[in-house]
């Protein structure tokens, strides 16, 4: 096999390694054999039919059921250099006509199409005419009658199948993990002998946190309003619930959006758009919200009620943290709950069966917020997991809240309910022992009662909010019917002094790691490219990924590809970005960044050096080359190949595709363009001077080009210093001046010296300078891209870099 699973994973998806399960999956699909993978919600399903359709011989498709998530997949693909489409209603005749016109080209590895689609005469002629390698099932589950999620459409799968003339691999994924569905997909998919794997459940990033007896609203708006730069889901019970929090969080200014089966399509597609796209960080929603929804960046899901059964509950907190950074899960419990989910299973069915089987389900729910350990054990195995000891990450074996002795408090609450003789609601518990003169009360002479004020230091909502404490321990009960609220055993035993109330401060510390302000500078270059091109911010890179820039600081191309995300064509597209960014920071906050080796990796460093000496006459034949294409694409021809990347290429005369892979700053994307026309140039040369070149493989080693170790920033500023002209530096080195006007200005920065003498005043228009002044005044100095946005778009990044550097200069001059 030409390329290797690893391989595949670093280059293109920029992952250092497979997550649990991916691997042996993988191997058995490029073994040949069906498969059917029961992975959880963000275990990374789609790698596991991705990398072997890169891999394997022929086309494959993809079947899902879900046309919004499509387009989102193929564009995350086709922005890491994977050729795909799609194949769904939403697409116009032309844009159909394109990819069927691709299928024939054999343009696509990977192609989605939606189950309706796959019986159509048009698709069958054409997909008839090329070799599939894979069929790939997402949301398999949708075959069986006995998933919570069947399509009709799904039936047709094995239809499609059998008109094959040869039948393809089969994989099937899903996560829902029942029996029934297990073999429902087996047989109405009819895989062949399948290699079945269940990975575990566990999502390990998840804490698990389950908060009772609080004043919801107030914890809800707090905890939002500390969290303001994540991505969160609400979810509440009711439609009535969702707009009631959505009205509530607006009016404390956060940017939120909703989501429930009453908007329109619209107004739900809008929401969801700006959900992804960060353009609000919250969303409140019903739980009609989530399955299209494959955003791997969420970072809490806060449901402020309970669910009404744990698949349902698992299967929406399984939505945060689907990228692996550690993620929060927070539900908000209080006894009402049960009864607001009763009643939605009443009115959702007639059947008695489904009724009964809904409230096993709900009491299985109740269950578990009830329990005194460890939550994601009884999660597990309430999946048929087993799970030994305790996760340590879930609020039950967290609660580091001191633990308080509450008895007396609770015998007065006990023995004030008791001497009320009937039951009353919590208010009037409430009243009764604050000393309130509302009318009822003294109307039943409640104020005769001893109890009557004896809880006054008590605040009404802090009372209330103690009796919910007891009801959700047990200490007291709850008529579900008129929710009022009643004594039992246990209540008796604490009056007895038989049983202590010792209560737990809820306390929710963060599990997240402090971030720092690179952070929100890489998060801000995301968003910025992601509005230009149009695209959701995590498809150009990851959380995660800008986490481990904003700690690790790469600032050269070999650093940045080391970090996780980062892959060739993501480096091509966005890598100097980046880096450019980052080095800023470093500068700005004056980080020395810390190289931490051993000695015996210092000494692999030191012979990690390669050493390349440019060909000077096939050096000019390749720049000739670069020019035909940067003529015919209308390209500045530095785009369309580095400088270096050419000398690269003359000194160490790659003559096949597999070769010139080991060249720097050339990648998949560029290979396949220019690729064939440069080795020519080099085969053409090695055989005209009949040279016999060695190849010897650079791997990841530091190259060095000439002799030549200085760094590009190094070289311009050495130049500078030597009176060369801007314009010369600029063309020979194939840099913006406005790069190293930048260069110019760090130096300054972090030197102090300012002697170098260059002229500044016609890089920018006189009449423009104040503007420029305005825009950094208001914005700061450093924020070179929210400058240019301030500013019109006539104005260049050149003008404001040489304005910059001027009142650099200025400044340093008057101090
Ligand atoms: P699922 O379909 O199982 O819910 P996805 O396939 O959408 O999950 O994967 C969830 C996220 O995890 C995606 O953002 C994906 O890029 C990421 N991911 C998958 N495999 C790996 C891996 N080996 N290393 C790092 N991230 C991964
Ligand atoms: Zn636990």
């Amino acid at each position: 096999m030409a390329i290797d699973k690893l391989e595949v994973l670093e280059r293109y998806f920029g992952y250092k390694s497979f997550r649990r399960g991916q691997e042996k999956i993988i191997d058995e699909i490029l073994r040949g054999r069906d498969v059917l993978a029961i992975m959880p919600t963000g275990g990374g399903k789609s790698l596991c039919y991705q990398i072997p359709a890169l891999i394997l011989d022929g086309i494959t498709i993809v079947v899902s059921p879900l046309i919004s998530l499509m387009k989102d997949q193929v564009d995350t693909l086709n922005s890491m250099g994977i050729n795909s489409a799609f194949l769904n209603s939403s697409l116009s005749t032309y844009e159909f006509n394109e990819v069927i016109n691709g299928i024939i080209n054999k343009k696509y590895k990977i192609i989605y199409v939606a189950p309706e689609r796959l019986l159509s005469n048009e698709f069958i002629t054409v997909i008839t005419q090329v070799k599939i390698a894979q069929i790939a099932i997402d949301e398999a589950h949708c075959v069986s009658q006995w998933g919570h999620d069947f399509r009709v459409s799904y039936k047709g799968i094995s239809t499609f199948i059998d008109k094959l003339i040869e039948r393809p691999l089969i994989t099937a994924f899903t996560a829902t993990a029942s029996e029934e569905v297990r073999n429902d997909i087996v047989n109405l998919l009819k895989l062949r002998d399948p290699k079945i794997f269940v990975t575990g459940f566990d999502r390990e990033n998840l804490r698990i946190n389950i908060v009772k007896g609080i004043d919801k609203k107030k914890f809800l708006v707090n905890y939002v309003k500390n969290n303001t730069k994540d991505s969160g889901i609400i979810y509440a019970a009711t439609r009535r619930d969702v707009e009631s929090i959505y009205d509530l969080l607006k009016k404390n200014n956060i940017n939120v959006g909703r989501y429930h089966a009453g908007l329109s399509n619209d107004e739900r597609i809008k929401c969801q758009e700006e959900f992804i796209n960060d353009e609000t960080s919250v969303i409140v929603a019903t739980n009609a919200f989530g399955m299209g929804i494959d955003k791997p960046n969420i970072r809490y899901v806060l449901h402020y009620n309970m669910p009404k059964n744990i698949e349902g509950y698992y299967q929406e907190i399984g939505r945060a943290g689907r990228d692996g950074e550690a993620s929060e899960c927070i539900m908000l419990f209080s006894p009402a709950d049960v009864i607001t989910q009763k009643y939605l299973i009443e009115v959702s069915t007639e059947d008695p069966i489904r009724k009964n089987n809904q409230y096993k389900k709900l009491q299985q729910m109740t269950g578990l917020v009830y329990i005194n350990n460890c939550y994601r054990k009884y999660i597990l195995e309430y999946f048929g997991d087993s799970y030994e000891g305790e996760c340590g990450n879930c609020s039950n074996c967290l609660n580091k809240g001191e633990v308080k002795d509450k008895t007396i408090d609770a015998q007065k609450v006990i023995s004030c309910i008791y001497k009320m003789k009937r039951n009353f609601g919590i208010g009037m518990i409430v009243d009764v022992l604050r000393a309130s003169k509302n009318k009822k009360l003294l109307s039943l002479e409640f104020d005769e009662l001893s109890t009557y004020g004896i809880m006054k230091e008590y605040s009404s909502n802090g009372l209330k909010e103690f009796i919910n404490i007891l009801i959700a321990h047990g200490y007291l009960d709850v008529n579900e019917e008129y929710g009022t609220v009643a004594l039992n055993n246990i209540s008796f035993k604490v009056i007895k002094d038989e049983v202590k109330v010792l209560l737990k401060e809820v306390n929710i510390e963060s599990n997240r790691t402090e971030i720092n302000d690179l952070f929100d500078k890489l998060r801000l270059l995301r968003q910025e490219i992601a509005q230009s091109e149009k695209k959701a911010p995590y498809m150009i890179f990851g959380d995660g990924t800008l986490r481990e820039m904003s700690i690790k600081y790469p600032t050269s191309k070999l650093e940045i590809l080391e970090v996780s995300g980062v892959g060739e064509v993501k480096y091509d597209r966005y890598g100097e970005r980046f880096i450019e960014v980052i080095k800023d920071y470093i500068i700005e906050n004056n980080i020395k960044k810390e190289i931490v080796v051993d000695k015996e990796e210092a000494e692999e460093i030191e012979d990690d050096y390669f050493e390349v000496n440019s060909n000077k006459e096939l050096l000019e034949k390749l720049i000739k080359v670069r020019e035909g294409f940067a003529r015919k694409l209308n390209l500045p021809a530095s785009m369309v190949l580095s400088k270096n990347t050419l000398k690269e290429i003359s000194g160490r005369y790659p003559n096949n595709l597999d070769k010139l892979k080991d060249i720097g700053g050339i990648g998949p994307k560029k290979i396949e363009s220019y690729g064939k026309s440069i080795i020519e140039e080099v085969d053409k040369y090695i055989i005209e001077n009949g040279l016999d070149p060695t190849w010897k493989e650079k791997k990841r080693k530091k190259l060095i080009i000439d002799g030549e170790t200085r760094g590009t920033s190094e070289i311009v500023l050495d130049r500078l210093n030597m009176g060369e002209d801007i314009e010369d530096i600029s063309e020979d080195m194939e840099i913006s001046i406005s790069t190293i006007l930048g260069y110019f200005t760090d130096y300054i920065k972090s030197t102090g010296d300012y002697s170098i003498n260059i002229n500044i005043d016609k890089y920018y228009d006189k009449e423009h300078e104040e503007l420029i002044l305005e825009a950094i005044n208001k914005n700061g100095i450093d924020k070179i891209q929210v400058i240019k946005k301030s500013l019109p778009d006539y104005i260049k990044y050149e003008a404001i870099r040489a304005v910059i550097l001027k009142s650099v200069i200025w400044s340093k001059e008057r101090s």
